[in-house]
């Protein structure tokens, strides 16, 4: 057998087979002069997760370079624009505790201490409020781009909402029609595995043996390659992550003038936190939560109460309800023999700040990148990535972490549990240590893996309250005058802003009817 690598094989067809897929065809199948080829093996028996609405403004260039339209995805995946995530009551439940983490950086980052300028003078507002428009903006139910702009462009940094069964069809459709990948469907029953101890080929129920130089497992949670053929162990994280169970429900608007939210919505909860997304034809409601807090009885009762706010009691009594578990973990490495793998068979923490699919995407480019001509150099390109992406799951763990960390709340057992400081990875206690005398920056993120800026530190930090020691700052680094700048410039890019730029409502209503200018 040949050791060039020319066929790859993606065993599953959930938005991770797909994005991978994509991601990997658009390189190599689609350019032509490249004679690998991919086949996605999706079981017709086992269905997806069905969740995960939720993507960062990373998504836009990924799906630009596979070539999707924009255009398409808005109309065909029921997609709106997401702009960063609102955070109600994670500081002290009181009715004024509401912040932001928005997706557009601070005009100006790393270029003055703009911690030490809202400090000085403009502690009456919120951070993100002083130094970015973003918060502002999504606050009154505005779009991040104009009419006018074109697709994949926009004025603020943004992301999509979207219902993961059509994206998952979208990119089927485009893979298969536009890129050259084959797919099929059937059941993987076993693998047949080389003398070197590679995987050689998956038997299916219907198509016999489909052989592959390289396979990529994104069986979900199974993980039936790397995890139950390979028995790479998996990595419990419950010590740091205590959400072991979630709901989901779709819940439809009220008419049909309702707005739609740009942030992901993350309220606390008593026992863990809702979050709600809101698409152009429904909003897609869920609570996550500890099951050793509350019982699924009173988990349903909370989220059930939740959506009752906004639609009415009435309207709620028919919504069903999807149930689903998590495992908060991750594989002890993620690329074994000419195994590798991604999306939930490579873990999954919990839903909040939305990073799987982010790690979806970062993983499919680093085997697109990195991937060799031939099997011999396999294993040092493994060994590479799973350094970098072991890097990756520690740092989304920490910063998941500080949400709950930082918190003041002891309302119930919930809370008093999750906001114990004694399991705080020694990084992340490190960091909140130094972030007492100067504000997180990019320096501090040392292996530059991290997938969390240091932007998005500061707004979760100061939204979330955190003290830093007075005697801390005031270095002529900090130059307050630009910061002071950007920040007065800012007061004056908002208020022309919502002059002309429509509602998200108004943005996708327009986008559905008409497209948008292409690129
Ligand atoms: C409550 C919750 C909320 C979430 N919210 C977000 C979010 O907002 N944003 C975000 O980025 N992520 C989110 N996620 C994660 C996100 O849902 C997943 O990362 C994403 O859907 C990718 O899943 P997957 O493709 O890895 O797995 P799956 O969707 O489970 O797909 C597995 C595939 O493997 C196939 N398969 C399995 N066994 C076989 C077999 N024997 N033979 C052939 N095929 C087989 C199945 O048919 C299926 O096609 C959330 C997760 C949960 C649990």
């Amino acid at each position: 057998m040949s050791e060039l690598i020319e066929h790859i094989v993606i065993l599953g067809g959930g938005t991770a087979g797909w994005l991978t897929a994509g991601i990997l065809a658009a390189e190599y199948q689609a350019r032509g002069g490249s004679t690998l080829q991919i086949t996605l093996i999706e079981s017709p028996d086992v269905p997806t997760i069905g969740v995960g609405e939720g993507t960062w403004p990373s998504m836009r260039l990924s799906l630009q370079r596979i070539g999707l339209s924009e255009i398409d995805v808005i109309q065909q995946c029921d997609a709106s624009f997401k702009q960063g995530s609102k955070f109600v009551g994670w500081k002290n439940g009181l009715p004024d505790d509401i912040y932001y983490h928005p997706f557009t950086a601070p005009q100006g980052f790393g270029e003055a201490n703009f911690v030490a300028a809202w400090r000085e003078h403009f502690s009456h507002l919120s951070f993100a409020d002083t130094v970015c428009i973003q918060s502002q903006l999504c606050e009154q139910g505005f779009a991040p781009k104009q009419k006018t702009t074109p697709e994949y462009a926009g004025v603020l940094n943004y992301g999509y909402h979207f219902d993961a069964g059509k994206f998952a069809q979208l990119l089927q459709k485009h893979c298969t029609q536009k890129l050259g990948v084959k797919h099929l469907l059937d059941h993987v029953t076993q693998v047949v595995s080389a003398a070197s101890g590679d995987i050689a080929a998956l038997l299916t129920k219907q198509s016999g043996a489909v052989a592959g130089d390289l396979f990529i497992d994104c069986s979900g949670t199974n993980c039936l390659l790397l995890g139950e053929h390979y028995g790479i162990p998996f990595i419990d994280k419950n010590q740091f992550s205590i959400n072991d169970r979630a709901l989901a429900v779709q819940v439809p608007y009220r008419s049909s003038d309702d707005p739609i939210a740009s942030p992901t919505i993350a309220t606390a909860q008593d026992a863990g936190w809702t979050w709600d997304i809101g698409l152009s034809s429904r909003r897609g409601v869920g609570y996550v939560y500890s099951s050793s807090h509350s019982t699924d009885e009173h988990a349903e009762q909370t989220l059930r109460a939740y959506v009752s706010k906004s639609i009415g009691p009435k309207n709620i009594e028919n919504i069903s309800v999807k149930r689903l578990s998590i495992r908060p973990g991750h594989r002890e490495k993620f690329w074994h023999k000419n195994c590798v793998a991604v999306g939930m068979a490579a873990g999954f923490i919990e839903p909040l700040e939305a990073s799987a699919l982010a790690l979806v995407e970062l993983s499919a480019t680093s085997i697109r990148d990195n991937l060799p001509l031939a099997k011999t150099d396999m294993a040092i390109v493994a060994k590479r990535f799973n350094e970098v992406f072991c890097c990756r799951w520690q740092g989304i763990i920490d910063f998941l972490k500080l949400h709950y960390a930082l918190s003041e709340r002891n309302d119930t057992v919930y809370w008093r549990d999750v906001t114990q400081r004694d399991n705080l990875s020694k990084p992340l206690a490190e960091h909140l240590s130094l972030w007492r005398q100067r504000p997180p920056a990019q320096q501090d993120f040392i292996h530059g893996n991290d997938i969390f800026p240091a932007a998005s530190y500061q707004y979760v930090l100061y939204g979330m309250g955190f003290k830093p020691l007075a005697h801390g700052i005031g270095k002529t680094s900090d130059r307050i005058d630009f910061a002071l700048r950007n920040i007065n410039d800012n007061i004056e890019r908002a208020r022309k802003y919502m002059t002309a730029i429509p509602t998200n409502r108004e943005l996708l209503a327009h986008i559905n009817q008409y497209g948008m200018q292409r690129i």
